[in-house]
């Protein structure tokens, strides 16, 4: 069987990594951008005026995910504004999705990666998609992660995600 092919009814768990932090700098650098207020308007704030090193625009945001409030893990700090930007199609990362945050002055701002490709690739469904949007938003945005609390509390709790539920 080669990659990308699947036994029907066999369940596909997919390994995901924990988030990690970049500073600013970084974040400023990537061809997405990250510290886009909602989906369409471009962000005046940016100086760049959102455009990447090779002087092309920034990808926008593809939609924005609420967070619940209540309690937050403890692992990482959570999203201040407890809403955070999602960018698909950013089929260059290793896995499934991944999870990032940056410290800015006004609060930590996180923000979410999905590889479309590699879902398409492994059938993901509907609900494997939502399952994977919850970890990476739910869980580690709210500051969980892999392992903390319980699974109720932290849809990061396990560090895989059912990509064909
Ligand atoms: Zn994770």
């Amino acid at each position: 069987m080669s990659e990308g092919e699947n036994h029907q009814g066999e369940e596909v768990w997919e390994e995901v990594p924990e988030p990690e932090e970049i500073d600013e700098e970084e974040a400023r650098e990537l061809p997405i951008d990250v510290f886009a207020e909602d989906e369409s308007e471009p962000d005046e704030s940016e100086p760049a005026g959102a455009m990447g090193l090779a002087g092309r625009p920034k990808r926008r945001p593809d939609r924005f995910i609420d967070l619940r409030g209540g309690q937050f893990g403890h692992t990482f700090p959570h999203d201040t504004n407890l809403r955070v930007p999602v960018f698909f199609e950013q089929n260059h990362i290793r896995t499934i999705g991944h999870s990032t945050f940056v410290r800015r002055p006004a609060g930590i701002r996180w923000f979410v990666m999905i590889n479309s490709q590699r879902m398409r690739q492994l059938n993901a469904t509907q609900r494997g998609m939502q399952l994977l949007l919850n970890h990476e938003a739910q869980g580690h945005c709210r500051g969980y992660g892999h392992g903390e609390a319980n699974s109720q509390a932290n849809p990061a709790f396990s560090p895989r995600v059912l990509v064909n539920a």
